[in-house]
């Protein structure tokens, strides 16, 4: 390990290291194979010598990048004084989840971006000693005991344990109250489980992290639909005195084009959650089949249609398409996903977009018709708008298809409970203290901002556990 921080020159040579330690992967030739984990993480001596990097700010402005403002120097500081304990708790101070967030959170736009060494050089790699924090302590054999806050004796329902409700519930345990979490799903952690697949995020990490949740005093309910199972508004008659929907927007959006519902056109939700959630890719072991197409069309340009066509490239297609109706770009997806799918022989069709899916006299997908796109001017996004270019239409042949456009809300709770408003997407109406239109019920995540991020997620959690505890200490008018 790097000695910590003396004398005035260290700090002078510390602030003039620009060059970030290279975190290895596995080799595109074999991980193309099978599902393991793409990204190695740092070990001792590369997290010592990347902690080193950070020159201490006095006003860290990497801290106003976290949407859950996780105290960054001073982990740092830990780290680098060999104190792992310090540096975790440090850590799960504000984040329960962080060997999620070192993984998959977009740090390049978040706190990385704000880094001071960002302006000159490489910034400190936040992400990656986030991860290397949290997986110190996953290893070890045993964990401290979580500390008990002392009851406020009043009961919270969380709905949904994706990282909306599990930040939720973590900060709320932690202030003392009662919290149940209830999940539809047979196991928690949300799109973390169902939806990213296991190469970026491995499952044990999502379950350890959930299980740390529990272990502050929230207990989860597993297999519980709220909204068909009980009501919200039995909630509160179950004695429940207040209530957190992190529900997310796991319904799928689709092109709407002719064709989609032929055999062989999935929704990415409905893919990656066979592949995921379901194991189809130990397919016998696990009894979830998926088509493994040779040649697979992703259409869409985000993080889920990274994975999704990742997911195809390691089910053993020969040929992976993202198929995306604006430029390189424009693309929503992080830049290291797309580096990775790159590398792992994705093959990118920018500036076109599927008009109609064709199939067979079994009601096969066969092949896809599509368009050429250009670029016009910036749309409400901000984005150049595409439009088609005339006489372009052409076939392609394909024997699956898998459409990530996004997602929209699920609109079960929303319908079943009128006095909670929604927009004209489907999301429910908060305010900024994720206060919803139906008194003691807060809403949080991509529930309430349709598709975003895990950060922003729990951001939202975090903003209405506050909220919620001062509402259930003392009372007040709703508004
Ligand atoms: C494939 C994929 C890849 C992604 N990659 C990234 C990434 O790399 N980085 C990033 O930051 N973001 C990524 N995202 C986005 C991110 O995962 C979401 O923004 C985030 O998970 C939203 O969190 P949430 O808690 O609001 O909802 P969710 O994670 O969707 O969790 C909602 C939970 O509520 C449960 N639920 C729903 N209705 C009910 C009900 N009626 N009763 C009980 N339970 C219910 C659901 O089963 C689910 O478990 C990705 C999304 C997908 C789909
Ligand atoms: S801004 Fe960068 S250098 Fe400064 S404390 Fe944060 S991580 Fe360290």
């Amino acid at each position: 390990m790097v000695p910590p921080l003396g004398s005035k020159r260290d700090k002078m040579s510390a602030k003039m290291n620009l060059n970030r330690v290279d975190m290895p992967k596995q080799s595109p030739e074999v991980r193309r194979k099978n599902f393991l984990e793409v990204a190695l993480g740092y070990d001792d001596k590369m997290a010592a010598a990347e902690a080193a990097r950070c020159i201490q700010c006095k006003k860290p402005k990497c801290v106003e990048g976290c949407p859950v403002g996780v105290e960054i120097p001073q982990f740092i500081r830990a780290l680098r004084d060999c104190d792992m304990p310090e540096a975790v708790k440090i850590l799960k101070r504000k984040n329960a989840l962080p060997g999620i967030c070192g993984r998959v959170c977009p740090q390049e736009v978040q706190c990385e971006s704000r880094c001071v060494l960002a302006k000159k050089g490489a910034p400190i790699a936040i992400g990656r000693l986030e991860r290397y924090v949290a997986d110190w302590e996953l290893k070890l054999k045993e964990k401290p005991a979580a500390k008990k806050a002392i009851s406020s004796k009043k009961r919270v329902a969380v709905v949904g344990s994706g990282p909306a409700g599990l930040t939720c519930a973590a900060d709320l345990a932690r202030l003392g109250h009662q919290v149940v979490i209830f999940e539809a799903l047979h196991e928690g952690g949300g799109v973390l489980v169902y939806g990213i697949p296991e190469f970026r995020l491995p499952k044990g990490i999502v379950r350890s992290e959930v299980e740390f949740v529990t272990t502050l005093g929230a207990s989860l309910e597993l297999d519980s639909v709220v909204g068909r199972l009980v009501q919200v508004k039995e909630l509160f008659n179950q004695g429940f005195d207040a209530v957190f929907l992190g529900i997310g927007a796991g319904a799928p959006r689709f092109l709407n084009v002719p064709g989609e519902n032929l055999s062989g056109v999935y929704s990415a939700n409905e893919y990656l959650t066979r592949v995921n959630l379901m194991k189809a890719f130990r397919f016998p072991e696990y009894d979830t089949p998926v088509k493994r197409g040779k040649v697979v069309a992703v259409v869409g340009g985000g993080n889920v249609a990274m994975d999704a066509a990742r997911s195809a490239v390691r089910l053993g297609a020969d040929e992976v398409h993202v198929v995306y109706r604006r430029s390189e770009e424009e693309m929503p997806a992080r830049l290291e996903e797309v580096e990775n799918a790159k590398e792992e022989g994705v093959i990118f069709d920018f500036l076109t977009n599927p008009t109609n899916f064709i199939g067979d006299r079994r009601g096969n997908v066969v092949a896809m018709e599509v368009v050429d796109m250009e670029l016009g001017e910036p749309d409400s996004s901000g984005r150049r708008s595409p439009r088609v270019k005339k006489g372009s239409e052409h076939k392609v042949a394909v024997d699956t298809v898998v459409i990530a456009v996004g997602t929209v809300p699920n609109p079960l709770i929303p319908a079943s409970t009128p006095e909670i408003k929604t927009t004209r997407w489907g999301t429910i109406v908060a305010d900024d203290r994720c206060r919803t239109t139906m008194q003691g019920v807060w809403a949080g995540g991509d529930i309430t901002t349709g598709g975003a991020t895990v950060i922003s997620a729990m951001g939202a959690g975090k903003t209405a556990a506050a909220d919620m505890d001062r509402w259930l200490r003392d009372g007040g008018v709703w508004s």
